[in-house]
């Protein structure tokens, strides 16, 4: 039997005593019965982002009624039941969110998009025939498991199955075809072999889907345990050539070339890449994964040496990265930071460099993303074949630290001489770093802010 927490426990129990049926279903299931020993959904890594889903032959009225600090806001008539979480001590994390949805059936589906209407459903058996997938449709009513679509064995044999007949599934939903891969990434299963070929044969459907909708799925790929697998699962689905055509693309460029140490095409890098990439954080893997796009349109072979070269290739790629961006409709933030990582990847790493250069990459890709800068670097290395650091990488990452340890210098100021000339109407001379010299020891020794109008403000007060 699957020990659930008490929290739960708690709300089945309201429900019970009110003598309706209720059940655990989705994730949250599917989740306990992967690994019974930890339940996913309580440990404070992940109760964050996961929700519990109950089904119930309680209409929605008759649940508010139960519990009054309940909401119910949308068509799908799921009410929300925001509940403290006891067993957890962190500030931010101290309520579960359970979505409970009654029994339902989904008909007339006319674009692939959602159902015409929606109609409740008598017995938890149909709600479950309306779920994606098999693993995805197991309920748990404490005591019982209801299986009706071998969700456990296909779980144990680590497959993704759409209940019922593919080819009409995703014809219903075509957000499927993009959760079937989600979960391979999130699992690390593989999916089914009808169920992968009605996938390819209707992967043009996913251009009913929103922009939005392709988003979260999409960052949810990049967000698994497995994301490579998942764009690898995209590539031959034919997904990509919808969601990404930058990168379908890539597969075809080879880069193979004497002297070169490249072993793989250019999408194959790219793949190999994000699979490397030590960091977790979904758009810097996304940033890992595009690096490279502007090799496709920069290709060139040199006919008598057979050199392959891809000049200028990340300027065209963070205008492509531009793109993506809007496309997949990222926030700023997100923006920001994949299509920075994009122009900024070739930074080049030499013991020669000087520290202003050193100081100028800094600025460029910004402190903030600077690790998220040398997680794509060693992605890159390591899907290249390469060793994943050098002794050249090594001593550039502990210049990059002294840099920023040096200690604040005149230049430091958010004013220059420049500035100070106009302010004072003087021509260059020694007056000049001698004002500046007075403000950077003011504000060496705290007695002013180093903000623009504040030393501005100084500067008469000085002369
Ligand atoms: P997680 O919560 O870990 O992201 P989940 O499987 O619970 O995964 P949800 O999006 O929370 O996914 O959906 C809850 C359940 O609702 C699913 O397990 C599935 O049974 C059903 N479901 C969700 N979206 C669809 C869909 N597009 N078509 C059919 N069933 C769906
Ligand atoms: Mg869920």
């Amino acid at each position: 039997m699957i020990k659930l927490p008490q929290e739960v426990n708690g709300l089945m129990d309201a429900f019970k005593k009110n003598k309706f049926q209720i059940y655990v279903v989705g994730g949250a299931v599917r989740d306990m019965l992967l690994d019974p020993s930890t339940s996913l959904r309580t440990s404070s890594k992940k109760e964050m982002e996961l929700d519990w889903d109950f089904t119930t032959n309680a209409t929605p009225e008759q649940i508010l009624k139960m519990f009054p600090d309940a909401f119910y806001n949308n068509v799908y008539g799921t009410v929300t039941v925001p509940i403290k979480n006891k067993q957890s001590n962190n500030e931010t994390m101290k309520q579960f969110l359970f979505e409970i949805t009654p029994f339902r059936t989904e008909s007339n589906y006319s674009d692939s998009r959602h159902p015409k209407k929606i109609e409740w459903a008598k017995t938890v058996d149909e709600d479950l025939s309306r779920r994606d997938f098999t693993i995805n449709a197991i309920a748990y009513d404490g005591k019982n498991i209801i299986d009706p679509y071998g969700g456990q064995k296909d779980l144990s044999n680590r497959l993704i199955k759409a209940v019922g007949d593919p080819d009409i599934r995703f014809n219903e939903d075509a957000l499927r075809l993009l959760r079937a891969v989600r979960f391979t990434s999130q699992l690390g299963f593989l999916i089914e072999d009808a169920t992968r070929d009605s996938i390819q044969k209707n992967a043009g459907l996913i251009t009913k889907i929103s922009w939005e909708r392709i988003r979260d799925e999409f960052l949810k790929i990049l967000g698994g345990d497995h994301p490579s697998e998942g764009v690898l699962f995209l590539k031959n689905t034919g997904l990509l050539s919808y969601i990404l055509p930058e990168v379908d693309v890539c597969f075809a460029i080879p880069q193979k070339s004497p002297k070169r140490h490249h072993v793989y095409d250019v999408g194959t890098h790219l793949v190999m890449a994000l699979k490397h990439c030590p960091s977790s954080d979904p758009i810097t893997r996304f940033a890992t994964l595009i690096h490279d796009i502007g090799k496709a349109k920069t290709f060139y072979k040199d006919e008598k040496t057979d050199l392959i070269t891809f000049y200028n290739h990340e300027v065209v790629g963070k205008k492509q990265a531009e793109k993506i961006a809007e496309r997949l409709k990222l926030s700023n933030k997100q923006k920001d930071k994949l299509i920075t990582l994009v122009a900024e990847h070739q930074y080049t790493v030499s013991e020669d460099q000087t520290d202003k250069a050193i100081r100028r990459f800094i600025r460029s890709v910004t402190k903030e993303y600077l690790q998220d800068m040398l997680d794509l670097r060693t992605g890159d290395r390591i899907g290249s074949g390469a060793k994943p650091t050098s002794w050249r990488n090594e001593l550039f990452k502990k210049r990059l630290e002294e840099v920023q340890k040096q200690p604040f210098q005149i230049k430091d100021l958010k004013i220059n001489g420049n500035d100070v000339m106009k302010l004072l109407k003087i021509k260059p001379g020694p007056q000049v770093g001698s004002i500046l010299k007075k403000l950077f020891e003011k504000v060496s020794k705290g007695k002013i802010k180093n903000e623009k109008q504040d030393l501005l403000d100084q500067i008469t007060t000085i002369n």
